[in-house]
């Protein structure tokens, strides 16, 4: 059987993030997950961190009033 150790599953903690592990690596850390609550706590904070700042990006990268600047903008070149 082909176990990782928590070292292994940490390392591979931001690329199990970002969805970039393959199907066969990402096995292996879901089985990690199910027999260590450490990792999975773990896992789960580091998780909820990065979907508040990815939120956060949102609304930098998109306040309401540049949109709606943008929107007219492109109202007035099409009239
Ligand atoms: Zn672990």
């Amino acid at each position: 059987m082909n176990r990782v150790t928590c070292e292994e599953a940490f390392r591979q903690l931001d690329d199990y993030l970002d969805r970039q592990l393959r199907a066969g690596e990402l096995r292996l850390i879901e089985e990690h997950l199910e027999i260590c609550a450490a990792c999975l706590r773990e896992f789960t904070f580091e998780r909820s961190v990065l979907d508040g700042v990815r939120k956060k990006l949102r609304e930098v990268t998109a306040p309401p009033d540049l949109m709606a600047r943008i929107g007219a903008a492109l109202r007035e070149g099409a009239g």
